[in-house]
């Protein structure tokens, strides 16, 4: 290890400690050393070293990046026994006590000062194993973070009571055989769950999956998982395809077979991986420019690679494949289970797979992590997957590090939703760490969702991942058929003019599916009226005591200011209009919430029930029942039977936000509202307003997600953004950025952009997303951040600066290398302010 600083070393414990560096440090690290009462640590006396490795290596809950290392502590002879790897343990750092886990054990080290015991073992069970610590490493490494924040997301808090809860034993393997139905309609779905059962092979398949519309995603997840964690093999054979829409679509496969065409002659899914898992650069032009996969030819494929991993521990697959046409007659052939891992964006997601994995598997052979559990039952769930005690994990986003024993398999659905990027340092995202994970372990990935990220056609690109998209005519048979109002709109930019929010399509085609049931209205904007502006001069409505926006959240309330919740009487506009002071009282809506849209929609459509789902009253299921159901993106909820109908309002707001991501998303949050309509054969309808010629629309009507990603990745390619370049943002005060900016040791080809002044709405800061971190999931829904309930002191002006730098994605290590080292410089120099570092950031605009 690093030669260490005096720091841990400050004589006896009774000395009192001569210098303190976390005396500078921000305040909250300052507060997290210092929590304990010394008086806790007062020593035993007359220590003795363990016999035997009498060193323990430990890493320690420091925020510093300067101490962001191992330190070597004794370990007395009392704890000898107990201060294994992995054990939480207390020691002195620096006067005061601090906690950590013990990584290792060694019979001498480098250091040549005084050593200090350990104070504690906080408790003898090793909870950090050697995946999450190697895990938690790659992470920081990858997000210029330090190991100490990856462990706080990844370890959670001890539950002493949790931990003395005797496990009760379970029958850790389904027994249930798998039914690789719900992957028959996929090209390569089947040959997908067959490469899964192979759960020895040393590398897994891969696949980046496009949901189809109108199907139940949570099945197809719940059945894959399930393919890993169970003993019992049972390779489906692909079937003679018996729907004839489909039946048509192997000649449209053959048409295909052009000798033009570049073949899919590498497996995609074994590929060769080089030091950086999602590596290579740019799009390789020769790729073939569909999807679709030419089934025969993977089944060729997979015959040829996976074989290797069965061959000694089974008898050849394919032969007992042959000889095996039904799932029951297959039963002999056992492959031992490994575990396997799925995170889902929120709640309602999560007990959705939960039911799903039920129903698949059979109860008890998985558990649940998540918030909302409160502490006590998580971490007894987490106790339980620790101890190997089940094999299925489901959870939200801190569940991706859960420590999964002998991981198979990963699995995210919906990767393009925001909640997937962990919002404390180092900022993680869940398809990043769960990839990382797959590439350490070998095990399998599965990339899902109804739409496809630019990070999920890129895995594609570089062939980490192979594509599981249905056919063509498949998707056609189930999507809806999606028709555009944009003209309409164009006409009539004023969203707050019904006419023009609900024009004659929507209304006409709302009108006639209410006779078949109900009807989904996705209203990109919470609250009631979220976005004002001066009626006069058209300036946006702004808080006069910090700035924020001002929002309307009835038709009867005053506006007040979404950020720190004062109410606005008395507003004046500081705009200017002819070069005077505008000094307009009264605001124009810029934006209408799903809250006045229900009001508007109610009057509109008399005898009709409306029901909203946004904010916090979300319905998870609405019953097969004529009803207007208007609902924020994310918030939908699930009609029983499909919706009849669903209208997409004010798809211009969602494209105009300045985000490099607006199209994906717009067209994420399209796919996920009209997945829950009926298909196209049974009548469902989808109205979007929206412009029909931007690429987003057209990849919604086609319902073709993967070719706008493709289009989104060649264009992120040109423009120089993730996911075909690393992105460092850097955010603080102008000074310290400058700062930061001057310490980097930037490769060549490190571009740096700004810095520009930033506006951070509370929502964003530091201190909000701690306390955030601690709300369930749910309310970090939707475009509106969280209002507070009393006004709140902000400082007037958050007056930031905020840098991009970044690199070709190849020097991404290079980057978070520099970036760490700077921090680490300004960190050992006691640096006032705070620089928040975010790599690779979802929103970039
Ligand atoms: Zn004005
Ligand atoms: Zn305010």
């Amino acid at each position: 290890m690093e030669a260490q600083e005096q720091t841990n070393t400050e004589g006896s414990p009774d000395d009192k400690p001569t210098e303190v560096p976390l005396l500078d440090a921000p305040a909250e690290a300052a507060r997290r050393t210092a929590r304990r009462s010394v008086r806790e640590a007062k020593p035993k006396q007359s220590r003795e070293p363990a016999a035997e490795l009498p060193y323990a290596e430990v890493v320690l809950s420091l925020e510093l990046s300067h101490l962001d290392r191992v330190f070597d502590y004794l370990v007395p002879a009392d704890m000898d026994a107990e201060a294994q790897p992995g054990v939480r343990i207390r020691v002195r750092f620096a006067g005061q006590l601090v906690d950590g886990f013990v990584i290792g054990r060694k019979a001498a080290s480098d250091f040549a000062g005084r050593f200090e015991y350990l104070q504690k073992i906080v408790s003898p069970l090793p909870v950090l194993t050697p995946e999450i610590l190697d895990l938690a490493r790659t992470v920081a490494d990858r997000y210029a973070g330090t190991l100490a924040d990856v462990l706080r997301l990844a370890v959670p808090p001890r539950h002493a009571a949790a931990e003395k809860t005797p496990a009760k034993a379970s029958d850790a393997n389904p027994e249930k055989p798998v039914d690789g139905a719900p992957w028959g309609a996929y090209g390569g779905g089947r040959e997908f769950i067959k490469a899964l059962q192979r759960k020895t092979a040393t590398r897994l398949p891969r696949a980046v999956w496009t949901c189809l519309p109108a199907t139940d995603w949570a099945t197809a997840v719940a059945t894959a998982m399930h393919a890993v964690a169970t003993d019992a093999v049972v390779f489906p054979e692909p079937e003679a395809v018996s729907e004839p829409a489909i039946a048509a679509d192997s000649a449209d496969s053959a048409d295909s077979d052009d000798p033009e065409a570049p073949l899919e002659a590498d497996d995609p899914a074994v590929p060769d991986l080089g030091p950086d898992p999602t590596d290579p650069a740019l799009p390789d032009p020769d790729l073939p420019t569909d999807y679709d996969i030419d089934t025969e030819n993977l089944r060729d494929l997979d015959a040829d690679r996976y074989d290797e991993g069965l061959a000694g521990t089974a008898p050849r697959a394919d032969e007992s494949v042959a000889a095996a046409p039904s799932p029951e007659e297959a039963s002999p052939l056992q492959v031992p289970a490994r575990g396997a891992l799925a995170i889902v964006p929120d709640h309602r997601d999560l007990a959705r797979l939960d039911a799903a994995l039920t129903e698949v598997a059979g109860p008890g052979h998985h558990v649940v992590l998540s918030e909302e559990l409160g502490p006590a039952k998580r971490y007894q769930n987490w106790l339980a997957v620790l101890r190997g005690d089940v094999r299925m994990v489901i959870g939200t986003r801190s569940a991706m590090f859960a420590p999964v024993a002998d991981l198979g398999f990963v699995a995210i659905w919906d990767d393009g939703d925001d909640l997937h990027a962990e919002p404390r340092a180092p900022y993680p995202h869940v398809r990043e760490v769960l990839l990382l994970r797959a590439h350490a372990t070998g095990a399998a990935a599965l990339i899902g969702g109804y739409t496809c990220t630019a990070e999920g056609a890129q895995l594609v690109e570089s062939r980490w991942a192979y594509p599981l998209t249905a056919f063509r005519s498949t998707v056609r048979a189930k999507s809806p058929l999606i028709r555009t109002s944009g003209e309409e709109i164009e006409k009539e930019r004023d969203p707050a003019a019904a006419a023009a929010r609900l024009p004659n399509l929507a209304w006409r085609t709302a009108r006639a599916a209410l006779n078949d049931g109900p009807v989904l209205v996705q209203v990109p904007r919470g609250g009631y009226a979220p976005s004002l502006a001066c009626v006069r001069c058209r300036k946006h409505a702004r808080c006069g005591h910090c700035h924020g926006p001002l929002e309307l959240s009835s038709g009867h309330a005053m506006a007040s200011c979404l950020w720190c919740g004062r109410p606005a009487g008395g507003w004046r506009c500081d705009g200017l209009l002819n070069d005077r002071p505008c000094g307009g009282d009264r605001f124009r809506m810029l934006a209408v919430g799903v809250q006045r849209t229900a009001e508007e929609l109610g009057r509109a459509f008399t005898n009709v029930k409306v029901v909203s789902s946004a904010g916090e009253t979300v319905l998870d299921r609405v019953p097969d029942r004529p009803a207007l159901v208007v609902a924020t993106p994310g918030a939908e909820p699930v009609a029983d039977g499909g919706y009849a109908a669903a209208l997409l309002l004010d798809g211009w707001s969602l494209l105009a936000r300045r985000d490099l991501r607006a199209g994906e998303e717009a067209l994420r949050r399209w796919l996920n509202a009209a997945a829950l309509v009926r298909s196209g054969g049974d009548g469902g309808k989808v109205v979007v307003m929206a412009e029909p010629g931007l690429a987003p629309v057209q990849a919604l009507v086609r319902w073709d997600p993967v070719w706008h990603a493709r289009r989104e990745l060649t264009d992120r390619g040109e423009l120089h953004y993730p996911p075909l370049a690393r992105v460092a943002e850097l955010t603080g005060t102008p000074s310290a950025v400058a700062e930061e900016l001057r310490l980097l040791r930037l490769p060549e080809a490190a571009e740096v952009l700004g810095p520009v002044a930033v506006e951070v709405p509370r929502s964003d800061d530091r201190a909000a997303h701690r306390a955030a971190a601690k709300r369930p999931d749910r309310l970090g829904r939707g475009d509106r951040p969280e209002k507070p309930k009393e006004p709140v002191e902000v400082p007037s002006h958050l007056q930031l600066h905020r840098a991009l730098v970044r690199v070709p994605r190849r020097l991404g290590g290079d980057l978070a290398a520099a970036v760490r080292e700077a921090q680490g410089v300004r960190s050992a120099n006691k640096a006032e302010d705070w620089v928040r570092v975010r790599i690779d950031p979802v929103r970039i605009g």
